[in-house]
């Protein structure tokens, strides 16, 4: 509806965008730019090219003759892209592909997964198979992507017991393992195949006590370093003919169900609940993905149930951090409210994450960073380089001889 309302035009979005964002009271320096809708690797290059060069000739509020130029400006412009999200399928994924990704600043990937079974992928017509999305997966958290699946349970050639199995897996799986989460139950629309085969009583819609209890059994899989981003289709209501995808509030409609906490970081990030005094603690989680290890470091109340500051480091061949966000962070004008604890947290993780790399031998350190984050970066001693940020490490004995 955007799009239309701006007649396509990325740096008319951007601006109309931001001034509203501007006008609800929201701080507008940094800008997480997440480009919805369609498969972004199936456009051509020049038109990918000038459609990035556009939203960043917004933010930077003048043109330029080059995207780079433009991706320059921006590093010290007002607003600043400090990340990129587009959506894409697993297929399409390929070394030339994460390299263009960065090229145009791209920091997250949105895959469209739906299913990890190769029958239930055949029958749904996907162009991906199990194979493609596991390759995807690895290929761009080696390249420091944060990874988000797009999922769908409910799809003909499933069942309640085999969708409950496959989000057990993907978490359990370490060729899957998703930083992020978005689930999209099947829904029955007019227009789609899907209709001939319901109407023939060929496929049958969960009910809605079925999808909750679903639903449910999922969450309790999800660990502390996954994020579920979404939870109910961004169609309207109208246009589903059939099925519980109709529930649009299923986040509100799931917290009410008793005896049970969501422990993905959308339900533990601070928000509104931010408390400058509180005593933090630094949490630090291993798990094996895609060949390598994912170290999550966190800074979090002693109950895990406040998220303040999250890190995302992988180590295999190099050490790359593929995520730095800090959470609930104040006015400026309230900085003195907060305890001396609760100051440069991202820093913090950032050195923490330092100090492991060094114990493991790593001679460098890598951030995929936003374009608008660059400058942050240089300020902890990091410089560009192929798009990335990189601080050399001194060694553990050299740092040892230094102490
Ligand atoms: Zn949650």
């Amino acid at each position: 509806m955007r799009a239309i309302l701006n007649e396509f035009d990325p740096a008319k979005q951007v601006l109309n965008r931001l001034a509203s964002l501007y006008a609800q009271g929201h701080n507008t320096d940094k800008i997480d730019l997440i480009i919805i809708g369609g498969t972004w690797s199936y456009f051509p290059k020049k038109y990918k090219e000038w459609f990035i060069k556009k939203c960043f000739e917004a933010a930077n509020q003048r043109t330029s003759k080059t995207l780079e130029q433009a991706q320059k400006l921006n590093e010290k412009s007002k607003h600043r892209i400090i990340g990129i999200t587009i959506e894409t399928r697993p297929d399409y994924i390929t070394k030339r592909e994460v390299l263009h990704l960065r090229d145009l600043g791209v920091t997250r990937v949105e895959l469209g997964v739906q299913s990890i079974y190769e029958d239930v992928l055949k029958l749904n017509l996907r162009q991906s198979g199990t194979e493609d999305i596991v390759k995807a997966t690895k290929l761009l958290k080696e390249a420091g992507f944060k990874v988000c699946y797009h999922m769908m349970p409910n799809l003909p050639g499933s069942d309640l017991k085999k969708d409950e199995e496959m989000f057990k897996t993907i978490f359990n799986d370490e060729r899957f393992q998703p930083d992020l989460l978005k689930i999209y139950t099947c829904a029955v629309l007019k227009e789609a195949p899907l209709y001939k085969l319901w109407k023939e009583k060929k496929y049958k819609p969960y009910t809605e006590k079925q999808l909750i209890g679903l639903l449910i059994k999922i969450k309790r899989f999800v660990p502390y370093y996954c994020r579920i981003q979404r939870l109910t289709r961004d169609i309207p209501s109208q246009s589903i003919v059939a099925g519980p995808a109709k529930i649009s509030n299923m986040r509100q409609v799931l917290k009410k169900q008793k005896g049970f906490a969501c422990k993905c970081i959308r339900c533990r990030e601070v928000r509104g609940d931010y408390r400058p005094k509180e005593k933090l603690y630094l949490f630090k989680q291993e798990y094996k993905a895609s060949g390598g290890k994912e170290i999550f470091l966190s800074y979090e109340n002693k109950t895990k149930t406040r998220l303040y500051s999250l890190l995302r480091l992988r180590v295999l061949n190099d050490a790359i951090i593929r995520e730095v966000h800090t959470y609930g962070q104040l006015h400026p004008l309230n900085k003195s409210a907060v305890s001396p604890q609760h100051k440069g947290l991202g820093k913090k993780l950032v050195k923490e994450a330092e100090k492991i790399a060094t114990k493991l031998g790593f001679k460098k350190i890598a951030v995929i960073s936003g374009v608008g984050a660059r400058e942050y970066y240089r300020r902890l001693g990091y410089r560009l380089k192929n798009t990335y940020m990189v601080k050399p490490l001194s060694s553990p004995l050299s740092a040892q001889s230094k102490e």
